[in-house]
């Protein structure tokens, strides 16, 4: 028998998922195509939309799949790329969401030889953005295994000439992952029209944990933006820090 606070939790995370989704898509980065997980805590298994446009997709379409990437829960059919989830929550604990997009900005900078320049804050922020070198879509394990070698422990990679692998702490982080990563590719390439970006000097590498997992600004911007949840439930999710401490 499932555990009362476990249904609360999956609960939870398929409305997050849903909430992601629609995020995503307003933003642009996410299409037809791509999907959102979450790995459900304390088990081998994760949530994810199925295979129909992520912006249609209800909490009860929300599929439960093992780590293999079989589907044990839901209607389904499940995206054929649900085994880049799979090896991540298999091989990264850190990982609790998965965001894989066919972004556009993120494609362009794929295929250029100097992939993501450190050239502003929030391209400094990621500390180096692999780029996978195969533009196949990644549906098998030999695939999924060569996938895995080259995110290596990043928080994103680029798919040459196919898309994004965003990651996070949360769901909400691993999507602020994804719509920073595309952001600073299209800032790059429009930079790219007139000048050579260069990296930021004296810039701080890597990501605030503390504020992927609770990003008590950028998210309610984003679910007040696209009319999500009403404006009072918004505010009243809200969880700032306290005056005087910071990240
Ligand atoms: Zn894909």
């Amino acid at each position: 028998m499932v555990a009362a606070t476990e249904i609360d939790v999956v609960t939870d995370l398929k409305r997050r998922i849903v909430e992601g989704l629609a995020i995503l898509t307003g933003e642009g980065i996410m299409d037809g195509a791509g999907h959102l997980s979450a790995r459900i805590p304390g088990t081998d298994t994760f949530l994810i939309n199925p295979r129909f446009p992520g912006i249609l997709a209800d909490p009860d379409d929300i599929c439960t799949v093992d780590l293999n990437a079989k589907r044990i829960g839901g209607r389904g059919p499940i995206p054929s790329e649900s085994i880049i989830h799979a090896i991540l929550y298999r091989d990264r604990p850190d990982v609790q969401s998965v965001v894989h997009c066919h972004a556009r900005y993120s494609i362009l900078v794929s295929l250029l030889d100097s992939g993501l320049i450190p050239f502003s804050r929030t391209a400094a922020s990621f500390d180096g953005v692999p780029v996978f070198p195969e533009s196949h879509g990644i549906n098998t394990p030999a695939l999924a295994e060569r996938f895995i070698r080259s995110i290596g422990d990043k928080a994103v990679a680029l798919l040459q000439g196919h898309g994004i692998v965003a990651t996070g702490p949360t769901v909400e982080g691993a999507c602020i992952n994804g719509l920073n990563l595309e952001k600073a590719s299209q800032d790059q390439i429009t930079m790219m029209s007139f000048t050579t970006p260069k990296p930021l000097a004296g810039r701080a590498l890597g990501q605030s944990n503390e504020r992927l997992e609770n990003p008590y600004r950028m998210w309610p911007y984003l679910l007040n933006k696209h009319g999500i949840r009403p404006r009072a439930a918004i505010k009243a999710s809200i969880h700032s820090l306290p005056e005087g401490e910071h990240y």
